[in-house]
């Protein structure tokens, strides 16, 4: 059993797949080719956006993001610490200061009572500025946009969305990926949207923005391409990767996204007399990166998950260490939270094999498993 099963959907998508790589081959544009314009159009209509632009992956699109708001040293950046490091490493890159916030355990997400508090404290001390909050759509869950959005007007704030995990979730309808002043995600062939290898893309709808994005992800270049009007990157997105997402673009649209869900509310059925199983608030879809769920101790995750791998079932922890726990960030000064809930999550989270070629068969055998184990632990103790 795969924890995510790429292959699987390769088998399904094969033909179209291996045409356009076909295809990419025979053009000879290799970089930015058709395939690429095509692909921002769809990505930018079914997200609901103006705009969409790719590039060479989810953290590059995130660095693209803060250049164009000339984020850099003495900047404050507002990112949840329960997160992939990019979110925060990108902030460190340009010499900006990250101020991580707790997690809403409920819902993976940045808590935003948190938040404000943590905006509030850094304008106190008066030695950095609060430029950027940027919530992450964790395990596909959308973030709380109502109450962030409220507080970064109230404060003056960017909001960039992390969406490399949410794209394909909605809140009342509307995309994510559609809910930041810029928001990003990313292809890296495990996420929801994946390619064959490494893949961004950025939405908006400023023009302004979308200007200067289409300028930084190719050597800050200007009108006429020898001439370099900024620094920028070198961030594009492969045509053949493009050539790829188009018929799994396809596949998500069509199918792939009503399976995650259907997949996910028989783990819920099957799950939530027994552990912590995901809550999704009114209103809200998630694209289900993750199906993540909570157990009551450490000791308890290190027993199901090394009894459930002697049954041949994958399970992973996202994530093991907080962004403020790790080495990078030890000399750190600025924990300005207890950060007390994401520290307890990273303790007892355990994600479950999750993705649209699962059966109904399958997602039992793995509840039930887990469900036994459960029971073992319960009387070996
Ligand atoms: C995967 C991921 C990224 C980075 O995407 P890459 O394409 O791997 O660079 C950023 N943020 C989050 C939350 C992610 O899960």
């Amino acid at each position: 059993m795969q924890f995510i099963d790429l292959k699987a959907q390769y088998e399904v998508l094969k033909d179209e797949i291996d045409a356009n790589i076909q295809s990419v081959l025979d053009s000879g544009q290799y970089m930015m080719g058709d395939h690429v314009k095509q692909l921002e159009k769809e990505l930018a209509e079914y997200v609901g956006t103006k705009h969409c632009i790719t590039c060479a992956n989810g953290t590059d699109a995130l660095q693209l993001a803060l250049m164009v708001w000339n984020i850099k040293a003495g900047d404050a950046v507002f990112v949840p610490s329960f997160t992939f490091y990019s979110t925060a490493e990108v902030v460190s890159l340009l010499g900006a200061t990250p101020i991580f916030v707790d997690t809403n355990p409920r819902t993976f997400n940045i808590d935003t009572v948190k938040l404000d508090q943590a905006i509030q404290k850094v304008k106190q001390e008066g030695k950095l500025t609060p430029k950027v909050i940027i919530p992450v759509d964790l395990f596909g869950q959308p973030a709380d946009y109502e109450s962030i959005r409220r507080i970064a007007n109230k404060h003056k704030l960017y909001v960039l969305e992390d969406g490399a995990q949410g794209f394909g979730g909605t809140i009342d309808g509307k995309k994510a990926c559609s809910f930041g002043d810029i928001s990003t995600t990313s292809f890296f062939p495990a996420k929801p949207l994946g390619c064959y290898g490494d893949g961004g893309a950025l939405f908006t709808d400023s023009d302004e923005y979308y200007e200067l994005l289409t300028s930084l992800r190719v050597h800050g270049k200007g009108t006429f391409k020898y001439d370099n009007v900024r620094v920028g990157m070198n961030s594009r997105l492969d045509t053949l990767q493009a050539g790829i997402l188009l018929p799994k673009l396809k596949a998500f649209k069509d199918h792939e996204m009503e399976k995650r869900n259907l997949f996910a509310k028989q783990y819920t059925m099957l799950l939530k007399e027994h552990v912590i199983t995901p809550y999704v608030p009114e209103g809200m879809e998630s694209s289900w990166a993750q199906y993540t769920i909570l157990l009551r101790s450490e000791e308890e995750r290190t027993f199901i998950q090394e009894r459930l791998k002697k049954k041949q079932i994958p399970t992973m922890i996202y994530y093991p260490k907080p962004l403020h726990q790790q080495s990078v960030y030890q000399d750190y000064d600025f924990n300005l939270d207890e950060l007390k809930e994401c520290e307890h999550v990273a303790k007892v989270c355990l994600s479950l094999p999750m993705h649209p070629y699962l059966d109904t068969e399958t997602v039992n055998y793995i509840a039930n498993s887990l469900i036994e184990c459960l029971k073992e632990y319960q009387n070996e103790k």
